[in-house]
């Protein structure tokens, strides 16, 4: 049998928050089974709750996020692949900003953390999916104006794999491939590290969008027109990256044991997946 987990003690970590530049606090604080990963703003004035539940995400933009009521909270994906990573079951995510911090813009900040601070077996089974048959989405995804064929498909598997292509004319990406059968120590040495792509042409649109990364370049593999901008992780970290973004946006339905291959999907795509997985 294996049994629900949550952290042994409380966590509390200081950073930046993403879009909005301003420094967040979150602590992660220890639940009793069967309560699931929950989410809540401190900084309002009823310390309102949300479920990290596919029905819960309120945008896909950039980032997930949850909400409701006219409240909400983003960038919870890495978070989300580390709880994923270390079979975290129970935990409450407070957040005194609408933002979770961004950490070093891959999930590693998170990943040491939950390691220090420790997991506790609780005396409940834990919920496992398996997926019996081939469950798929598809949908478009654009470079720049193109539209381009985009799907997640999960196949029946004995473990935890996810199979990423990321296709890309840029001369600088190329396309790029990465197969990750899952282990803790697997995700911590290939995945958690592995920091998300973002296009110097691109950086100046977001920030008149009001979605303005912050001024270090080094949260991200910046691409430039003739190579990349900083120094990389790993030479395919774009794809590691989109992997370590299935494996959050995928926890939103609970652990489930498949093969996903994934071609060109991002969170949008990954949601409508995780909506299908809950279903089943
Ligand atoms: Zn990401």
């Amino acid at each position: 049998m294996i049994f629900q987990q949550t952290i042994a003690n409380d966590i509390e970590f200081t950073g930046q928050a993403l879009h909005s530049g301003v420094m967040a606090t979150m602590r992660i604080i220890p639940q009793p089974v069967n309560t699931g990963i929950i989410f809540s703003r401190t900084d309002l004035s009823e310390r309102p709750k949300i479920e990290a539940r596919p029905e819960n995400v309120i945008s896909t933009k950039k980032s997930v996020t949850l909400g409701k009521d006219g409240w909400k909270i983003s960038t919870i994906e890495h978070l989300m692949a580390v709880f994923h990573a270390y079979g975290i079951d129970n935990a409450l995510v407070e957040v005194n900003n609408q933002e979770i911090p961004i950490g070093d813009g891959s999930g590693r900040i998170f990943a040491e953390l939950i390691m220090k601070a420790g997991l506790t077996k609780q005396n409940e089974e834990r919920k496992l999916r398996y997926v019996k048959e081939p469950i798929w989405v598809e949908g478009t995804v654009y470079n720049g104006q193109q539209p381009l064929q985009a799907m997640i498909l999960a196949l029946p598997n004995d473990h935890l794999e996810v199979s990423f292509v990321f296709s890309s004319d840029h001369p600088v990406t190329g396309d790029q491939y990465y197969r990750f059968k899952f282990s803790p120590e697997a995700f911590f040495d290939e995945i958690a590290s592995a920091r998300t792509i973002a296009f110097m042409r691109e950086i100046e649109y977001l920030r008149s969008q009001g979605l303005a990364l912050t001024t270090d370049l080094n949260l991200a593999v910046v691409v430039g027109d003739d190579g990349y901008q900083n120094e990389l992780r790993f030479p395919e970290e774009i794809v590691r990256h989109k992997i370590l973004d299935i494996l959050g946006d995928l926890y939103l339905a609970g652990p489930t044991i498949a093969h996903f291959v994934a071609f060109r999907s991002g969170h949008a795509l990954d949601l409508e997946l995780a909506k299908k997985l809950v279903l089943k």
